[in-house]
């Protein structure tokens, strides 16, 4: 049997980037033999095996076959006659299709390697358009690479577009796309994957919600970018930029959606847009079975979010009705995550990325306040059960009035 490094490990060591998992082709074996050597199978259909000591992917060369709709419509054909040349064909992108063996010989029959030089993302074969997930592919490695200049190739988006018209990316599960959308969100240029989405039609499907954001205008005095799809992009850069964590980029990605349900005549003002936009960030939540600090984040993200960029100005009961509703004394890191959700927000504008966002330290100082009323002196003056609750709210309503005169003189 021959051995070779493939697909990602591959293509990230000729990039020059650090390689994490390595995934193996094994060439001239039957499934017995690997048995024998003390591979362990992966699952009971599926030619993958674990090596018994790294724990590394090794899968049996193989051909496949389209044989029914989505991901996992496929049947297999793995034997030791199956060359590496009939295994690579199958797989979706030229660079991820090279194989190496252990004297880095490359194996590249798909030229991989110029495409690599010239930074094009093309799919290998027409059977490209046989799995769905490779449109949520392609877009991710778009957003990961966006920084070295690849793009897609018009004939893969092309392909793309097909899948995305077919209705086949309906036939993805929620988990697989999850899986695509959470890895993007976290790379390093996210809004380059909602774009590719896009481009190809993908997103119409997909996050509908999130295509009807653009085209609509947004009034120009706070919004110099005006529309707001461009706007929802560069929030989203922003959130990358800042390093913010997969429950804070996808928050940001869902935060305006009600304003695709403005009605024209009220363009290019959104009143209420806020609360117009729950039931589609909960249909998307629910849509991809987001995690539950996702989805939490996001839904509070798009409720609030306009009050966090009038901080100054509430007044302490809405203040304090705020961090109630955040139950900033029990959660305190999900009332930061939305502090800087709002910062991104105020940030994905054109030209006004580098503003200050003086509300975040002020909303972190409210918390603080609030938090700092103590219980015990109300408990010794004999409160208990719903009186206390009430009492404890007067006082942190009075400890926040201070703080908010304080803060303005
Ligand atoms: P990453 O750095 O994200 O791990 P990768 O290219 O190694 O990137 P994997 O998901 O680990 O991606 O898959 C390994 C290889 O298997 C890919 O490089 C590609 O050749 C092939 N592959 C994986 N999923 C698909 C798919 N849905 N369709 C076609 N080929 C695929
Ligand atoms: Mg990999």
């Amino acid at each position: 049997m021959q051995i070779y490094k493939v697909g990602g490990a591959v293509r990230d060591r000729l990039l020059g980037k650090p390689v994490t998992d390595i995934d193996w082709v094994v060439v001239g074996a039957t499934t017995e033999e690997m048995l024998a050597k003390g591979f362990r199978p992966v699952g009971a259909d599926f030619p993958v095996f674990l090596h018994p000591k790294s724990g590394e992917e090794y899968a049996l060369a193989r051909t496949e076959r389209k044989s029914g709709r989505g991901y996992g419509g496929f049947t297999f054909h793995a034997s030791p006659e199956v060359t590496l040349e009939e295994d690579l064909i199958r797989r979706d992108l030229t660079i991820n299709a090279m194989a190496e063996d252990d004297e880095q010989n490359l194996t590249d029959p798909y030229h991989g390697q110029r495409d690599l030089e010239d930074r094009v993302l093309r799919h290998v074969s027409p059977a490209f358009a046989e799995d769905p997930l490779r449109v949520l592919r392609v877009a991710r490695f778009a957003a990961r690479y966006a920084e070295l200049g690849f793009k897609v190739a018009p004939e893969t988006l092309e392909l793309m577009r097909q899948l995305s018209e077919s209705g086949e990316l309906e036939a993805l599960t929620a988990e697989r796309s999850w899986k695509e959308i959470s890895r993007a969100l976290m790379e390093e240029q996210p809004q380059v994957f909602i774009q590719v989405l896009r481009d190809c039609g993908a997103l119409k499907v997909l996050m509908p919600e999130v295509d009807a954001l653009f085209g609509v205008p947004q009034p120009e005095a706070h919004h110099p970018e005006i529309d707001s799809g461009i706007h929802t992009l560069s929030v989203l850069e922003q959130s990358a930029l800042h390093k913010q964590p997969l429950t804070v980029r996808w928050a940001c990605l869902l935060h305006d959606l009600g304003k695709g349900l403005t009605p024209e005549e009220e363009w290019p003002r959104h009143i209420a847009h806020e609360h117009k936009g729950l039931k589609l960030i909960k249909a998307v939540n629910e849509r991809f079975k987001a995690p539950k600090d996702c989805q939490e984040l996001a839904l509070l993200v798009g409720q609030y979010h306009t009050h966090g960029h009038r901080a100054l100005e509430l007044k302490a009961s809405t203040l304090l009705e705020l961090l109630q509703s955040f139950d900033v004394y029990r959660r305190p890191q999900r009332f930061e995550e939305f502090i800087v959700a709002c910062e991104m927000d105020a940030r994905g504008r054109k030209g006004l990325e580098q503003r200050s966002y003086p509300q975040a330290d002020y909303l972190r100082g409210a918390a603080d306040v609030a938090r700092g009323v103590a219980v015990q002196p109300l408990l010794e003056k004999g409160f208990k059960g719903p009186e206390l609750g009430e009492a404890l709210k007067r006082e942190r309503l009075k400890a926040l009035k201070a703080y908010k005169e304080s803060a303005s003189s």
